[in-house]
């Protein structure tokens, strides 16, 4: 694709970086025929093609308006159209590009930057978040059905923590709303990568990934975000610790791309970029500890041997970091039955904060993604995200769980 950048973007950083992205794409489409927005709305502006193209107008100097805002908000970011791409467009930094320059052109009303600030403010915050969700929990009984199925009821015990023993250590990713949301899974995940040989470090001073903000338009407060994440990890990385053990899907392709974010900081990109290099998703540390781990989950019978799982891989598995079959396999090897899910390709609708601005897309997707994920009548639903658990959870029959808490109870009841 040809490109004229204007000359407010075309000497910095992202509209080289724009620009490079922009001309790799030869605008052959192949990418529409995977994205869930094209697939329900059927108008060209509202596919990877479209957007592609409503970028470069911006970018080249053309003004933004309310319909390329609105056409940018609805992507899910879910990058089914990257898998699909045989050019390999990077297409969610140009999103992250095009979003920041047309968000800085057309205002928002004042009830959606209102909406913007709450999110942004209070979601990536654990200390407004879990008091915030606690306060929901207390008043579920007596909140509307919208605001209800988004307040997960409070679980119960999380269960225990073993002890630092191990000389292998790893650092794990606490994310900011999961803690609160559903504290088992940080737990199991402990638990299970402490029965295999590693002691998890928490590094309570981290915090949110930042893909939170950095998708809404807050690229600063986003690599804030980042640099506090790279501050509190890298005395614990020089010390000896291995990696960083990221357990939700949504989380991991942020911290890989931390190198490229910050590349232009100076002072933090080295940092960055080592800390992305040795940043992997819990699928990918438990495949390199795979033979630890079955020998493990075969040294008993299974609570799981059997048990019937239909497994959501989210986008941010599958699409954004290319991991496909690991979990399946796993969860194979703890006893579990996978049962086959049409169009697995496809979002959920959860996509970060999607449900929250996109709510009629958002919900029309999910009803799609329980259909098909319920289909072979599953006795649990599986998936890998936070996100993706809470938004499927309220309309499932099948109890929602992350893969991990799997692993952890048919190592606890072997
Ligand atoms: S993003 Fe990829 S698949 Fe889509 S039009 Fe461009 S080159 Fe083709
Ligand atoms: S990220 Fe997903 S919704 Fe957005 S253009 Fe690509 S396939 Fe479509």
């Amino acid at each position: 694709m040809q490109t004229q950048l204007a000359d407010f973007i075309a000497d910095t950083a992202e509209g080289r970086e724009a620009n490079a992205i922009l001309r790799s794409c030869s605008h052959c489409g192949f990418c529409t025929a995977t994205c869930p927005t094209y697939q329900l709305l059927g108008n060209e502006d509202d596919s990877p093609r479209g957007r592609i193209y409503l970028i470069k107008s911006v970018l080249e100097g053309n003004p933004a308006s309310a319909a390329t805002q609105l056409h940018l908000d609805r992507c899910l970011t879910c990058r089914a159209c990257e898998t699909t791409c045989p050019s390999g467009v990077n297409y969610h930094r140009l999103l992250d590009i095009g979003r920041h320059e047309v968000d800085q052109q057309v205002p928002r009303s004042w009830s959606q930057q209102g909406l913007r600030w709450l999110v942004t403010t209070i979601m990536p915050t654990r200390s407004l978040f879990g008091p915030l969700l606690r306060l929901g929990q207390w008043f579920r009984p007596v909140l509307p059905a919208s605001l209800k199925e988004k307040i997960p009821v409070r679980s119960g015990s999380p269960g225990p923590l073993p002890a630092q023993r191990h000389n292998r250590t790893m650092l794990l990713l606490e994310g900011c709303v999961q803690p609160a949301m559903a504290p088992n899974i940080n737990r199991a995940t402990v638990r299970v990568l402490d029965a295999i040989g590693i002691s998890l470090q928490p590094t309570p001073g981290a915090g949110c990934c930042g893909a939170l903000r950095q998708h809404l338009s807050a690229q600063e407060t986003a690599r804030d975000d980042m640099r506090r994440n790279i501050d509190v990890w890298w005395p614990e990385l020089e010390a000896g610790a291995e990696a960083v053990v990221i357990n939700t899907s949504g989380c991991a392709p942020q911290i890989k791309d931390y190198g490229t974010v910050l590349a232009s900081d100076s002072e933090y990109a080295q940092r960055a970029a080592q800390v992305s290099a040795v940043s992997f998703d819990l699928a990918e540390i438990l495949l390199r500890e795979e033979e630890a781990l079955v020998s493990k989950l075969s040294a008993g019978k299974s609570s799981l041997s059997g048990r019937k799982v239909a497994f959501h891989s989210p986008c941010t598995l599958q699409h954004a970091q290319g991991i496909t079959t690991v979990v399946e396999r796993l969860l194979s090897a703890a006893g579990c039955e996978l049962l086959p899910v049409a169009d697995s390709h496809l979002c959920c609708g959860s996509a970060g904060t999607y449900s929250i601005f996109q709510p009629e897309l958002s919900q029309q997707l999910r009803a799609d993604k329980v259909a098909a994920l319920s289909a072979n009548g599953p006795e649990i639903i599986a998936t890998a995200n936070i996100g993706c658990l809470t938004h499927m959870a309220p309309v499932a029959d099948a109890p929602v769980k992350h893969w991990i808490e799997l692993l952890d109870e048919a190592l606890t009841q072997a």
